[in-house]
């Protein structure tokens, strides 16, 4: 069965990266949840999409040069008055959750990977007890050979919109060979049944992201995707129910 991930909590029904939306995805039927994360500036990690604060809550400034307690002073926007999570407090929150992990690793303001995160976060989640619930994902190659040095769990590369068009199909399975990536995810508007076909007959798993409105969730399905991810998880639930009970969402 097709997999869904709420993304970032369930952006779309709860608000980016908030408490109240990891704390409902983990009591959903769905399973995986899926998050970002950033270092701060005292060697805490902290669930948040983007380097900064500026787009989502109501303070500025990049996560990496602020304190945690920094950070910590930051309002979620559409949040009912949320802060943003540490790692560990979203580990908490999915400790007795049958939802599981899926570790997006972002890069920094520069758009450059944070010098040894990547072995911050597998040392974190698996003193938590949670690195073998857990798959990790990024946009960037980087990140994934430092996922593969630093740990045998699943990991996909998250292929954006251009680098599919610039490299195409054959070098998107290439650099998946010369890297040793087991599985990519694209955005559900580049997908089809071409590329699905090509993809898995190269010997690679194939998923989705950002499937947020009825016909991409739908789209998702019927392409028989590995997993996909959505911002509007309680949809996701709906859609892949009806589809398999036979009708055409
Ligand atoms: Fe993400």
């Amino acid at each position: 069965m097709t997999r869904i991930a709420s993304h970032r909590g369930g952006t779309l029904e709860f608000g980016d990266s908030t408490p109240q939306g990891f704390a409902a995805t983990a009591r959903m039927r769905l399973d995986e949840v899926e998050f970002d994360v950033h270092p701060t500036s005292d060697g805490n990690i902290v669930v948040h999409h983007d380097a900064t604060l500026d787009a989502t809550t109501d303070m500025c400034g990049a996560i990496a040069s602020m304190t945690l307690d920094q950070v910590r002073q930051a309002t979620i926007k559409y949040s009912s008055g949320g802060h943003p999570l540490t790692l560990d407090e979203l580990c908490a929150l999915y400790s007795d959750s049958h939802v599981n992990l899926r570790c997006e690793i972002k890069p920094s303001v520069d758009g450059l990977p944070y010098q040894g995160f990547v072995r911050q976060v597998v040392s974190l989640l698996e003193r938590q007890s949670m690195l073998e619930r857990t798959t990790f994902s990024s946009f960037l190659v980087e990140s994934i050979d430092d996922l593969s040095k630093a740990t045998d769990r699943p990991l996909l590369w998250l292929v954006s919109p251009p680098v599919l068009k610039q490299i195409g199909p054959r070098g998107i399975v290439e650099l998946c060979k010369l890297h040793d990536i087991p599985e990519i995810g694209v955005h559900i508007d580049t997908a089809d049944k071409e590329l699905t076909k090509f993809v898995t007959e190269a010997g690679l798993h194939f998923g989705c992201w950002a499937a947020h409105t009825r016909d991409q969730i739908q789209k998702a399905l019927e392409l028989g995707t590995k997993v996909f991810t959505t911002d509007r998880p309680s949809l996701a639930i709906a859609v892949r129910e009806e589809f398999h009970a036979g009708g055409k969402a």
